[in-house]
């Protein structure tokens, strides 16, 4: 038995579709035919080659939804037919990490789409206890996508202890941080900043209720001062992954204040300690992609419309190599506008 898959067969060529064997389900795995794939920003970075994709070929896709075809011997949870969405970490569960829930540092773990093969194909094989169950009010579509930006904006947040009536600022109000803004309202924030150069994504942050700032108009820094009667913010968020905009985020707390890094970038950026940190008792947090168990919460918001993700998905396409090249394509020149998910 074989299915089409669209596969990295080496790092700067085109993906290619493959003709391979359907997975072989173990006893504690789930067989899902999928529904839904996300095409996110990294997979551009994986083509390319400038994130490491291990072992070659692989089937690459990491925002995965779609319906259970199969189970194992052992599984309990899942019945044919289930309708689920995949958390993107395949983990021991057992290792230190694994134990503490903190399972994105397992010693083991492999992110699928990456380090094994993910779900740009018919069906992908994955473990029970990465398999969550996808209410019927949420399309594949949006229980694909949410799986990596939201889930890593909620995560964010998490690190951050965000608590009900605080105030929080979001660095990049592009995809993750369209989700972040509906999420800090959800967690009860009682004002949320949106920082961003572009007015269309600034539009759409006012439209979520956010104060958008322009930080190409002013200083983003003085802007949140100026709003918040000198006081500043309780959490910022930085989403960019530029030095700038973490200096910013940085500036911008309150005493006491959080700034959770998401961004990434391997260049340094300047702290004043006395002024910034010291005197305010305020942190800088780093955040690493999100925890299964975090999953169950965000579900239920996007059921409930609390995260209402219908503007994201611009465009659909089918199970094609040229289709999915053509998208990674775009990704590389405008970045994180399109969101597109494949629908085998
Ligand atoms: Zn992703
Ligand atoms: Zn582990």
């Amino acid at each position: 038995m074989t299915m089409k898959a669209v596969r990295m067969i080496q790092p700067g060529q085109p993906l290619e579709m493959q003709e391979i064997p359907i997975p072989s389900v173990g006893p504690q795995d789930v067989l899902v035919k999928v529904k839904a794939a996300g095409i996110c920003h990294s997979d551009a970075h994986y083509r390319a080659g400038t994130s490491r994709v291990d072992p070659l070929p692989l089937t690459l896709g990491h925002e995965v939804a779609g319906v259970v075809a199969e189970i194992g011997a052992q599984v309990t949870g899942f019945k044919p037919g289930d309708r689920v969405c995949l958390h993107y970490l395949v983990t021991c569960g057992h290792c230190l990490y694994c134990n503490q829930g903190n399972e994105q540092f397992c010693t083991t773990g492999k992110m699928i789409g990456k380090y094994t093969d993910g779900g740009y194909a018919e069906y992908i094989n994955i473990p029970e206890r990465s398999v969550f169950l996808l209410p019927d009010e949420i399309s594949f579509e949006h229980g694909a996508i949410m799986m990596c930006s939201s889930a890593t904006s909620l995560h964010a947040l998490n690190k951050a202890r965000l608590q009900p009536g605080e105030s929080v600022a979001v660095f990049g109000a592009g995809g993750l941080g369209v989700s972040a803004i509906q999420l800090a309202q959800a967690c009860g924030a009682q004002q949320v900043f949106a920082v961003d150069i572009r007015d269309r994504k600034l539009e759409v942050a006012r439209s979520l209720q956010a104060t958008p700032i322009n930080a190409s108009l002013s200083d983003p820094v003085d802007e949140i001062l100026r709003l918040t009667n000198g006081r500043g913010v309780d959490v910022a968020m930085e989403l960019v992954g530029l030095p700038l905009t973490m200096k910013q985020a940085t500036r911008s707390l309150a005493i006491k204040g959080r700034a959770a890094l998401v961004g990434l970038s391997a260049e340094s950026f300047a702290v004043a300690p006395y002024h910034e940190l010291i005197n305010k008792e305020a942190e800088i947090i780093g955040v690493s992609d999100h925890l299964a168990q975090e999953l169950p919460r965000l579900i239920e918001w996007v059921r409930q419309g609390r995260l209402d993700l219908s503007g994201v998905v611009t465009k659909t396409i089918p199970l094609q190599a040229s289709a999915v090249n053509a998208v990674l394509d775009q990704l590389e020149g405008f970045g994180e506008d399109v969101r597109v998910v494949i629908t085998p």
